[in-house]
């Protein structure tokens, strides 16, 4: 999950408003039925604007056609389900004391609000069966449990009886899970590591609220089941080989082999080095870059990766901590321009 600021894709006003219109007309239709004694009475609510086929460009578009959950690309293989952050027609209580789960009436008046509407791939949204990874299990898929897993209409609160039942009330509500557009914090939330296999669990470091939020959601979205974790280390194995290859460019940089005699063969030599260094460094900042799968794993252990580089090598001469600084702190830029702008 990588924080996308929803400002960076505006609707056009005519959409906006259509949207609007549907939201107004559920409200009326909610005021209607409550002044109806006789449920048999009631009119049901209009749900169509959200699965509009005008709708869907602009949220392909603002999440690069990711999941907005679990960032696996979808707009090549697979249908994109439109999900209701907060869902439209009811909501499954899951009470964190393990007792029954219950259904409570859900957010109708946002159904076709831009801001709860979110691209989500079928396994992140819908609830299902699926299998879970365990690290113990990986070999013998014969003895993995399957799970019912997959948000649907999960959406945990912190306190449930701040739960919303009239518009507006929302605003009081804490939710458990992170959104990937207002929770900006959400980067800090999650923790990936090479050595992890794909895996994600809270980041210990966070304050313990955002870890809770983090647990939410990983639970909530069946962010670590096998298959996306098997993606995920396929993805870690390939930027391990580039860590390799890196590792062992500086390390000619810094000691040239034997035959480079001369101050000026030595210029020359580290002038070639530095250009295949730089070439691998361009395809890091692409694998950072929040238009790619995984995006948020990848600038997490390519981070690691170069800090862990410059602490194993202290006696380094000065230049090449230099160069290996200018490297981080490039790494870091693209951080801090993610959800801007492309590389091209
Ligand atoms: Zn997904």
């Amino acid at each position: 999950m990588r924080h996308v600021p929803r400002s960076s894709q505006p609707l056009p006003d005519d959409l906006l408003e259509k949207m609007q219109a549907e939201n107004d007309e559920n409200i009326a239709i909610a005021e209607r039925n409550r002044a109806e004694p006789d449920p048999k009475q009631h009119e049901d609510h209009v749900f169509k604007m959200y699965s509009s086929a005008l709708l869907k460009p602009f949220l392909n578009k603002l999440f690069h056609g990711k999941c907005a959950y679990c960032e696996s690309l979808y707009i090549s293989t697979m249908p994109v389900d439109v999900e209701h952050w907060r869902p439209k027609s009811e909501v499954v209580v899951e009470p964190e004391d393990g007792s029954k789960s219950f259904k409570v009436g859900g957010y109708y008046w946002l159904a076709a609000s831009w801001d709860n509407l979110l691209p989500s791939c079928i396994d992140c949204n819908r609830r299902r069966y699926q299998q879970e990874y365990a690290p113990e299990l990986v070999g013998r898929p014969e003895k993995a449990q399957r799970s019912l897993i997959g948000k649907k209409n999960y959406f945990p609160l912190a306190d449930e009886t701040r739960r919303a039942k009239l518009p507006r009330e929302e605003l009081n509500e804490e939710p458990l899970l992170l959104h990937p557009c207002n929770d900006v914090e959400l980067e800090q939330a999650f923790q990936y590591e090479a050595a992890m296999a794909g895996m994600v669990i809270p980041d210990s470091r966070a304050v313990p609220a955002l870890q809770r939020r983090a647990e939410a959601s990983i639970y909530g979205y069946a962010l670590n089941r096998s298959g996306l974790v098997y993606a995920r280390n396929e993805f870690l194995l390939d930027l391990r080989e580039r860590f390799h290859l890196l590792e062992r460019l500086a390390e000619l940089w810094a000691r040239p082999p034997s035959r480079v005699n001369t101050e000026l063969e030595k210029q020359q030599f580290r002038l070639q080095i530095e250009e295949l260094m730089d070439r691998e460094m361009q395809e890091l900042r692409r694998a950072c870059h929040v238009s790619r799968p995984y995006s948020l794993m990848a600038q997490q252990v390519v981070s690691q990766f170069l800090a862990r580089l410059f602490a194993d090598n202290p006696d380094d001469a000065a230049e090449v901590a230099t160069r290996r600084t200018a490297i981080l702190d490039e790494i870091r830029a693209t951080e801090a321009r993610s959800g801007s702008r492309r590389i091209d």
